[in-house]
């Protein structure tokens, strides 16, 4: 069994989210992607974040149409910050003989340094770093893999980094965020389920 994670805020989820979650999915022939939204960011914190309730409802409905993704509630169960590789011990425990697969952006892995325990997280989960427009990948902290667009990689038994240079998804939440303040239009990153559901409960208005 093959999990990959995707930790985030989601406030809210875009199509980058979901580009990021399918390329790693297919590359690696993963079983399930988990779509884990953060009760708060672990390392910052960010004044007027939506309700993780709303957050979660957002990931629900944008990926109820692909087979093999699911949202979690390890985190925003607990009503606290989780750090991730508290997150990946316990779904160890959830999931005995699983093998795991972090996605993060090339941002994200850019702080590498500052995640918490982030030599133990090594031991519990491979990483798959996804392009980012505008953030080159790392190679001084671990060494790297590329990964182009060859389907069912198969994932090491040991664990491993990836950088996956084929995601290509120039959006984040902030830059729609803004956009939804200024009635601008977001058809082409949050779908359609996701757009009705910001509307009827007046987010980001
Ligand atoms: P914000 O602008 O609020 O930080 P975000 O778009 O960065 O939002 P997050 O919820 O912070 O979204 O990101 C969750 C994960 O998804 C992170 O690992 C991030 O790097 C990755 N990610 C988000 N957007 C993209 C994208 N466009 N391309 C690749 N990875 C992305
Ligand atoms: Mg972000």
């Amino acid at each position: 069994m093959k999990i990959a994670i995707l930790g985030g805020t989601f406030d809210p989820i875009h199509n980058g989210h979901i580009r990021a979650a399918r390329t790693v999915a297919r590359a690696f022939a993963v079983d399930e992607v988990h779509f884990v939204p953060a009760f708060t960011p672990p390392h910052k914190s960010r004044t007027g974040l939506t309700s993780p309730f709303h957050r979660f409802a957002m990931v629900a409905l944008a990926i109820m149409e692909f087979d093999g993704f699911r949202v979690s509630t390890i985190e925003v169960d607990r009503l606290e910050s989780r750090y991730t590789v508290d997150t990946l011990a316990l779904m160890h425990e959830r999931h005995p003989g699983a093998a795991f697969l972090l996605i993060t952006g090339a941002d994200l892995y850019a702080e590498i340094e500052e995640w918490k325990s982030h030599d133990r997280l090594f031991d519990l989960a491979s990483v798959a770093v996804v392009h980012r427009p505008g953030f080159s990948m790392r190679d001084d902290v671990r060494s790297v893999e590329v990964v182009r667009d060859r389907p069912e990689q198969p994932l090491s038994t040991t664990p491993r980094v990836y950088y996956l240079p084929g995601v290509d998804a120039d959006v984040s939440s902030t830059a729609l965020r803004q956009r939804l303040r200024n009635g601008t239009d977001v058809e082409e990153w949050i779908p359609p389920a996701v757009q009705t559901y910001i509307t009827s409960n007046r987010l980001y208005s």
